[in-house]
């Protein structure tokens, strides 16, 4: 028999569980599978930034550019704990475009931006501001701009919390497998942890991200098709190598560029590569020749020499952008595509993206649907909330203020994360506890079972490494005994 949905979603990666999320408030009904945990494709593996994408001015995508930069408020409003405004640094040096050329290059990006809460570009004295200090000598002009950063894997997780709440069906570590036209709808089939499922949907969306052709041709059958191009990225996590709170920008002499960004308090995130990757999109790892580049790049610009000691972490990820025969991976666009196929039932595929744009890719898919399906309610995200991020975006330490004012005992290192993740949520992860001792068996830093038990319930983490390295990063301060016994709670808890 099977469920009968007006939407069936593959994929819960930012862009499918966008779509989830927007179908879903304009009265759709909706099922969205994910073959393994939510966020674990590319969403997770991102540089983090909502950004208007600088660089992206030099290869002439000003659609993609302005579209990004109006988003940066749009999504700080809409998840004021997990985006928070970042500033970047970047130091002028000889190898770059004149410094007048640069100057003129940001006041376009804060011309497009339409900013409203986010600060303007300035400039900087290197020699004087405490940014130059960890720099090697040398380094004396740096502008310094607005862009913001987003916790990938949980916008990921609130865009699926959120589209619950309204109703969809979402359907973790469950893969599908074939997809058939039935009459004027489809068959969906799955396989995953509740066993053989079917749905019979009206429309199919095709969010499978790296794996989209894969989806168009084995579950689809539609073997000669290719469209996405892949290319990797990967990231190096260091000790921390520098107090203050801001970003860097480099762009090297051969105009590719990268970032050093403060991560998870004690640690800096240096990124990303840009490389087609031909494998397996399941199987990508940073390379060796990749740790170099980036140990290399960063030891161009920082005093303190960083060696592969320093290295905590890495990861890797591929962009699945949209194949317009580019020549270079860096030049491949960005920018999303979305092509609708078939006659009597349609199969919506997407392609490219970036988190930036992902609540715009929702809406520009629904144009799409709706043309199909007919129209049931408004666009309505663009003055939404998601899941905890209910106050204004300039509250955030008043909100942190008064989680520590109701909750004294706890650690104000647990507040702190809590409140980045949760936002208004990190009062139900705590409910009626008073102290670490009333929030069950701990897992090593500030986790303990109160937090996995509420990840378990509310928000699809089956396995510890969700848990660890997805709904938090508490993977980077725990070692293997904690590991195995988050594991083994999680197992004889069950879901
Ligand atoms: P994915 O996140 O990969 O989701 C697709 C999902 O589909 C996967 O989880 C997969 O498991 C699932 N799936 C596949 N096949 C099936 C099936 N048969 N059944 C069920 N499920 C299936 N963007 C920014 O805005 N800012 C950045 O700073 C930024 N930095 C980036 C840095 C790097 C290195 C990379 C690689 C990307 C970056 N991006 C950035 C881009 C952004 O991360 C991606 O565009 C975006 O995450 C793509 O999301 P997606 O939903 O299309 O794909």
């Amino acid at each position: 028999m099977g469920t009968n949905v007006d939407i069936f979603v593959i994929g819960g990666g930012i862009n499918g569980t966008s779509i989830a999320r927007d179908a879903v408030g304009r009265g759709f009904s909706v099922a969205l599978a994910e073959m393994n945990d939510l966020a674990s494709g590319t969403s997770s593996a991102a540089t983090k930034l909502i950004h208007g994408g600088l660089r992206y001015l030099e290869h002439y995508e000003f659609r993609l550019v302005h579209e990004a930069l109006a988003e940066r408020e749009v999504l700080w409003a809409e998840a004021p704990h997990i985006i928070k405004p970042l500033r970047f640094v970047l130091p002028h040096h000889k190898g770059l475009r004149p410094a007048m050329v640069l100057r003129a290059g940001l006041a376009m990006y804060d011309y497009m931006g339409g900013r409203r809460l986010l600060p303007a570009t300035r400039t900087l004295d290197l020699s004087r501001d405490e940014t130059g200090r960890p720099l090697k000598p040398g380094y004396k002009l740096a502008f310094e701009y607005s862009d913001c950063w987003v916790d990938d894997a949980r916008f990921v997780v609130l865009n699926a919390s959120d589209a619950a709440d309204k109703g969809a069906a979402i359907h973790v570590r469950t893969k599908v497998s074939a997809v058939r036209r039935e009459g004027d709808g489809w068959l969906v089939e799955t396989q995953g942890e509740a066993g053989a499922q079917s749905f019979r949907a009206r429309l199919v969306v095709n969010a499978a991200g790296p794996w989209v052709d894969e989806v168009i041709q084995t579950a689809l059958g539609e073997t000669e098709k290719h469209h996405v191009r892949l290319v990797q990225g990967s990231h190096i996590v260091v000790k921390k190598l520098y107090e203050h709170d801001r970003c860097y920008f480099f762009q090297n002499g051969d105009g590719r560029i990268f970032f050093a960004i403060p991560y998870e308090d004690d640690f800096t995130l240096i990124g990303t590569t840009d490389r087609d990757y031909r494998g397996d999109p399941a199987k990508v790892a940073i390379t060796p020749e990749e740790t170099d580049y980036l140990l290399a790049a960063a030891n161009e610009y920082f005093a303190s020499p960083i060696t592969p000691d320093d290295i905590v972490w890495s990861y890797s990820g591929v962009r699945p952008l949209y194949d317009d025969g580019a020549s270079a991976a860096q030049e491949a666009t960005r920018d999303y595509v979305l092509k609708l196929e078939g006659e009597a039932a349609q199969v919506l595929h997407i392609f490219g993206g970036k988190l930036t744009t992902s609540r715009r890719l929702a809406e520009a898919a629904m144009e799409k649907i709706e043309g199909v399906l007919g129209r049931k309610g408004p666009a309505w995200t663009g003055k939404s909330t998601l899941p905890g991020g209910e106050f204004e975006p300039l509250a955030y330490a008043a909100e942190l203020r008064r989680l520590g004012k109701d909750y004294p005992q706890m650690p104000p290192k647990l507040l702190a994360r809590l409140m980045r993740q949760y936002g208004k949520r990190a009062w139900q992860v705590l409910g009626a506890a008073r102290s670490p001792e009333d929030l069950g068996p701990h897992f090593g830093w500030t986790l303990y079972g109160a937090e996995v038990d509420y990840l378990m319930d509310q928000e699809w983490a089956r396995r510890a490494e969700d848990v660890l390295w997805r709904r938090t990063k508490v993977g980077l301060r725990v070692g293997p005994e904690e590991v195995a016994r988050l594991e083994a709670y999680m197992a004889t808890r069950g879901h």
